[in-house]
């Protein structure tokens, strides 16, 4: 079952108008939220930051957090798995006629939920390869758009090259992942790009965070380079599907000598107790 504008319907019954701006100019936001237990995990904030990538659009949200709350756990019962991941997307609705500029429309809203099925800890360990690009991206990397042409094309670079993440970079800066954040350990120290319009400011990357405080590794929300990476002991990607995966090679060479590093195994640890607390 999916939600489509106030209803839950099957998915092969779900359409929407060619006229619909999401589908002409990807003119929409989203979110992407993992339910643990039959549990939304982190709601507050991931409705907090639709309510951002919403403002900076100029889209009004259709409903309260009281009627995002009771539309979701309605769609994870009705999909009946432990361990869901929401997709919600909301466009700014259909128009009578393909012009860029906009009206006050009814916003278009979507949400289908699947089976999350987080890697195990053992698949985890032996580790993931990334390469790196420079970052093409526009200047509103924060706002959670459904305009993905760039991240698309990362990604299915990604694939061709039979690896996990594409990292990407801007004047030498490691921003972020394709469809992840970046964190890198050095000198014992975490290091991750900081939040602005360069990022994705993730929810995963908040708990990482958190994580780290609890296993007390000093946290620098510092920007760190290309080069760094030669020397990096530990490098690690998040996301709220993908949780916290450590990448042991980039570019074909090896990270703390092709081996998931201690700091990865704390943090990772303190994750999963965080999502079943
Ligand atoms: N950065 C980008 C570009 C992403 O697409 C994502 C998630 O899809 C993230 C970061 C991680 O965000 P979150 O932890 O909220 O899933």
């Amino acid at each position: 079952m999916v939600f489509l504008n106030g209803e839950f319907i099957k998915k092969n019954q779900a359409s929407i108008s060619v006229m619909d701006r999401g589908f002409l100019f990807g003119d929409g936001v989203y979110e992407v939220i993992p339910a643990y237990n039959n549990t939304l995990f982190r709601l507050d904030e991931h409705l907090s930051r639709l309510q951002k990538s919403l403002d900076a659009v100029k889209i009004n949200n259709p409903y309260n957090n009281q009627e995002w709350q009771q539309i979701l756990t309605q769609l994870l019962v009705f999909n009946s798995q432990e361990n869901q991941s929401i997709y919600l997307q909301i466009s700014r609705g259909a128009d009578n006629k393909r012009k860029h500029s906009f009206e006050h429309l009814t916003p278009t809203v979507y949400i289908e939920s699947n089976p999350l099925i987080p890697k195990s800890k053992s698949t985890l360990m032996a580790g993931f390869s990334a390469i790196t690009q420079t970052d093409i991206r526009w200047n509103r990397c924060d706002i959670k758009a459904t305009s993905l042409l760039a991240n698309v094309m990362y990604s299915q670079q990604a694939k061709d090259n039979h690896v996990e993440e594409v990292i990407l970079h801007r004047d030498q800066q490691i921003t972020e992942g394709a469809t992840s954040n970046v964190f890198m350990i050095k000198n014992s120290t975490l290091f991750t790009h900081p939040t602005g319009s360069h990022i994705l400011s993730g929810i995963t990357r908040d708990l990482v965070l958190e994580s780290a405080k609890a296993c007390q590794i000093p946290i620098q929300e510092v920007a760190f380079s290309t080069q760094d990476l030669n020397t990096a002991d530990e490098l690690w990607i998040s996301s709220s599907t993908r949780e916290i995966m450590p990448i042991t090679q980039v570019d074909k060479k090896p990270i703390n000598q092709g081996q998931v590093g201690q700091y990865w195994a704390c943090v990772y640890q303190h994750y999963q107790t965080l999502k079943h607390a």
